[in-house]
């Protein structure tokens, strides 16, 4: 078999000339130099996240809060609401937070060091190395999901992922460029995301196919081989909604933990074991005539899915530590994508 040829030192130029006329234009890339509070804001909301999900919210925070200092001085309650559907809303709460610190101890400006970003809440090694090498124009190694698939293809590495992380992770640092760092990460995110994707790589259309080791041996859809993920377990829990008058009781979740800090209906705990409504009556937040509402709402967390059923009480009764919200008003409350579907399952065609 003849010797295959490695990717080779021109790979990044051809990847930039590529990036020149095939790079997308997103809503945070704006001007030359990048402006850093959009590239922090937009890798943000991007972790876990698709561009598509994003732009809507990026959109939103922007009009919202132009910069740091507007988003330092809103309060994490309005924050949170307008990440609300987003997910993954410890983000959002270390936003807020890391909004606060830049404005009150760094006059609003972003640190240009690794320690010093990584020493801010929400911003890790990933972060951190994409806000340097695109707002601050230093050569450093930006790794996510898609560049890892990228490298395993170029290199062709058959470790199964994730434990080959940190070969993926030595190799994409070797090709990185001094010139250019920050469009060089963006052409690689950019080619992650239009040509060389997870199911169907567009090989014919790839600017760096003949660079590309899987691609020589016909291993572009193979690689990267994945350790077969865990079944995720399912958790069980109850949820009452308690009406009168046309107003909903609501409360906030513990700001630590899943959903930390957001709004929600009443409910037992979530755990594996299905719980009876008898058995639930103890977590209520007040004493009064429970009824089921038929069949149950299905969520899917990172980690688990969840399988709520409802509980549906009217009262006035007070005690509870909950606030009352017309019903109306819900839409715009700023739910959590889990509880907007129990509403909806309980409204019905009334659908918020
Ligand atoms: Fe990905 Fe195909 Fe390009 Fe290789 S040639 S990097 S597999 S799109």
């Amino acid at each position: 078999m003849a010797k295959l040829s490695k990717p080779g030192k021109n790979l990044p130029n051809r990847l930039l000339r590529w990036f020149d006329n095939w790079g997308r234009t997103l809503p945070w890339r704006q001007g030359a130099p990048r402006n850093p509070y959009l590239v922090w804001l937009s890798e943000i909301m991007l972790q876990q996240t698709t561009v598509a999900a994003v732009i809507p919210y990026f959109e939103k925070f922007i009009k919202l809060y132009p910069d740091v200092y507007t988003l330092a001085n809103a309060s994490k309650d309005e924050v949170l609401s307008h990440w609300a559907g987003l997910g993954y809303y410890a983000r959002a709460r270390n936003l807020h937070k890391c909004a606060k610190i830049i404005a009150s101890d760094f006059g609003g400006i972003f640190p240009k060091t690794e320690a010093g970003l990584k020493a801010l809440p929400g911003i890790g090694p990933y972060t951190a190395a994409a806000i340097l090498a695109i707002a601050f124009g230093q050569p450093t190694t930006v790794v996510d999901g898609n560049i890892e698939r990228i490298m395993a293809r170029l290199f062709r590495v058959k470790d199964p992922w994730p434990k080959s992380k940190k070969k993926l992770h030595a190799l994409a640092k070797g090709l990185t460029p001094e010139l250019r760092p920050g469009d060089y990460a963006e052409a690689l995110m950019d080619l992650g995301a239009t040509i060389c994707t997870t199911k169907a790589p567009d090989c014919p259309a790839c600017p760096l196919q003949g660079d590309c080791l899987a691609f020589q041996e016909g291993l572009q859809t193979t690689l990267p081989i994945r350790e077969r993920p865990r079944e995720k377990p399912t958790r069980r829990g109850i949820v009452f909604w308690l009406e009168d008058n046309g107003h909903v009781l609501v409360q906030r979740r513990p700001d630590k933990g899943l959903l930390g800090g957001m709004l929600e209906f009443p409910s037992t705990p979530w755990g594996q074991e299905e719980i009876s409504p008898g058995a639930a009556k103890p977590f209520a937040p007040v004493k009064t005539e429970w009824h089921p509402v038929a069949g149950e709402v299905r969520h899917t967390f990172t980690h688990f899915h969840l399988r709520l059923k409802v509980l549906k009480g009217v009262t006035k009764a007070t005690g509870h530590n909950g606030q009352w919200l017309r019903e109306k008003d819900l839409i715009n409350a700023g739910f959590p994508t889990v509880m907007k579907k129990v509403a909806q399952h309980v409204l019905g065609e009334k659908k918020i």
